[in-house]
C-alpha cells in the first residue's frame, strides 16, 4: 500500500513552499534510467532531471571523477586558482570551438551572465550609448526564474507578481525571421533565443531559421546568444542544437547536463572579444568554476568528444520518431521530436498532461508534463532500446493507442 510513500510525500510537502506540484512519488535510488522509491517500486525516467541527466543516474565515469575529487578539493573560490581549473576550460572551449569559458552554477545565472556580458559588449564595442541597450528573445521561452529573466517571459505563471521587471527586451515571435529582422534596430546589442524551446514543448523552429538568426546578426553587429542549457549537451542527437543547422552562436549558454547530474555546473562560452569584456570585480559566484564542479564537467566534456551519447540520441530518436508518430491519431494530437527529445500533445479528449503521466506514473513510467495537455519525454541517453520501447507501450496504453 506504498505506507512510506504517503507519509515521506506528506512530510515533503508541508515544508516546502509550494511553487511545485510534483507527482506523488518519494524516489530513494537510480541507476541508468531506472529509479526505485521508498517503497521498493521501480520507474522508468523519461524526464531525466529537465535533461540535466543525459548521462543517467549513476554513471560510473562521473561517479569517478566526482569520488576522486572529492578527497583532494572541493571549494576554493575564485579569489584563488585550483588545478581543475584549466582542464575544464580548455575541454569545454575546444568542445565549442570558442577561445573562453566563464562558469557558474545554474542555468538562469548563466543567461543572466550571457545579457550581462551582451550589454558591456554593447556599449564597449559596438558603442551603444549607456543604458540603452536592446535584447531580442522570443515568444514562448523559457530561461530560467530569475527577475530579469522572468520579465521577458510571457508565461503568466512565470511572472505575475514578479514585477517591476528590468527594461531592456523585446519579444517577437519564435520561428519568425522576418520580425526578428524587423526588430533589430541601433541599440540590439544581443539576440537570445533556445534553438529548441524545450519547456514551450519542444518546439523546433522551421527549418534555415537558426542559419537566419545567424546571418541576421551577423549582417546587423548584433550578438547571437544561443541557450543550449536544455537542448544542447547531446540531447538533439548532436553536441548542440545549433548543429543541426550548421550554425555557430557567437555565445553559447550551458548548463544541466554540464553537472552530469551530479553537481549545478552552468557556463557561458564565447570568444575573447565577447567574453574578454569581463573585467575583474565586474561579475563572479562562490560557487562557479569549484574544484567538483569542473573535475564533473571535465568528464563530462570528455563523454560528449566521443561522439557515442549523441550516436545514442540519434539512434534511440529514431525509434522514439517511429512509435510516437504512429500514435498521431491514436491519443496523440501532434509530436515534435528532435534526437532523443519529444513534445507530445495529448488529445485532450483522454486527460490533461498531468492526468496522463499519473497513469503512467501507475504503470512505472515518471515523465512530466509541462505545459497543459503537453508532456515531454528526454529519457537519460543511456537508456536501453528494450525500456525505451517498454516506456512507450506504457504510453501506448494510457491513451489508447495501444
Ligand atoms: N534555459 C533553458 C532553456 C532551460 O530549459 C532552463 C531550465 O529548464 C533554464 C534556462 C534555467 O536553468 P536553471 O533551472 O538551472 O536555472
Amino acid at each position: 500500500d506504498h505506507a512510506r510513500t504517503h507519509t515521506e510525500f506528506e512530510r515533503a510537502e508541508a515544508r516546502t513552499a509550494h511553487n511545485y506540484h510534483p507527482l506523488p512519488v518519494v524516489l530513494a535510488h537510480a541507476e541508468g534510467a531506472w529509479m526505485t522509491d521508498v517503497d521498493g517500486r521501480r520507474f522508468l525516467d523519461l524526464l531525466a532531471g529537465y535533461s540535466a541527466l543525459n548521462f543517467g543516474h549513476g554513471h560510473p565515469g562521473l561517479l569517478a571523477a566526482a569520488h576522486a575529487q572529492l578527497d583532494q578539493l572541493t571549494l576554493t573560490s575564485r579569489a584563488f586558482v585550483h588545478d581543475t581549473f584549466a582542464d575544464f576550460t580548455a575541454a569545454l572551449g575546444d568542445l565549442c570551438g570558442k577561445d573562453l569559458v566563464l562558469p557558474m552554477n545554474t542555468g538562469a545565472e548563466a543567461v543572466e551572465t550571457a545579457i550581462k556580458v551582451c550589454r558591456k559588449w554593447g556599449y564597449e564595442v559596438k558603442g551603444v550609448p549607456d543604458g540603452m541597450a536592446r535584447i531580442v528573445v522570443a515568444s514562448g521561452n523559457f530561461h530560467g526564474r530569475t527577475t530579469t529573466i522572468v520579465g521577458f517571459s510571457d508565461d503568466p505563471d512565470a511572472r505575475d507578481g514578479f514585477g517591476p521587471f528590468a527594461p531592456g527586451f523585446v519579444t517577437v515571435p519564435y520561428g519568425d525571421l522576418a520580425a526578428l529582422a524587423a526588430a533589430i534596430d541601433e541599440h540590439t546589442v544581443a539576440v537570445l533565443i533556445e534553438p529548441i524551446q524545450g519547456e514551450g514543448g519542444v518546439v523546433i523552429p522551421p527549418e534555415g531559421y537558426l542559419r537566419g538568426v545567424r546571418e541576421v546578426c551577423t549582417a546587423r553587429n548584433v550578438l547571437f546568444a544561443a541557450d543550449e542549457i536544455q537542448a544542447g549537451l547531446g540531447r538533439t542527437g548532436r553536441t548542440f542544437a545549433c548543429d543541426h543547422e550548421g550554425v555557430v552562436p557567437d555565445l553559447y549558454v550551458l548548463g544541466k547536463a554540464l553537472g552530469g547530474g551530479i553537481v549545478p555546473v552552468s557556463a557561458v562560452v564565447a570568444d575573447r572579444d565577447v567574453l574578454g569584456v569581463l573585467k575583474p570585480g565586474q561579475h563572479g559566484s562562490t560557487f562557479g568554476g569549484n574544484p567538483l564542479a569542473c573535475a564533473v564537467g571535465s568528464e563530462v566534456v570528455r563523454m560528449l568528444q566521443t561522439g557515442e551519447f549523441q550516436q545514442r540520441a540519434t539512434d534511440l530518436g529514431e525509434l522514439l520518431r517511429e512509435r510516437l508518430e504512429s500514435m498521431i491519431g491514436r491519443g496523440l494530437l501532434a509530436v515534435r521530436v528532435r534526437g532523443l527529445w519529444a513534445g507530445l500533445d495529448i488529445d485532450p479528449a483522454i486527460g490533461t498532461g498531468r492526468e496522463v503521466c499519473e497513469a503512467l506514473m501507475a504503470r512505472g513510467v515518471l515523465a512530466k508534463d509541462t505545459h497543459g495537455s503537453t508532456i515531454r519525454l528526454a529519457p537519460p541517453l543511456v537508456v536501453s532500446p528494450e525500456d525505451l520501447s517498454w516506456g512507450l507501450d506504457q504510453l501506448a496504453e494510457v491513451i489508447g493507442a495501444a
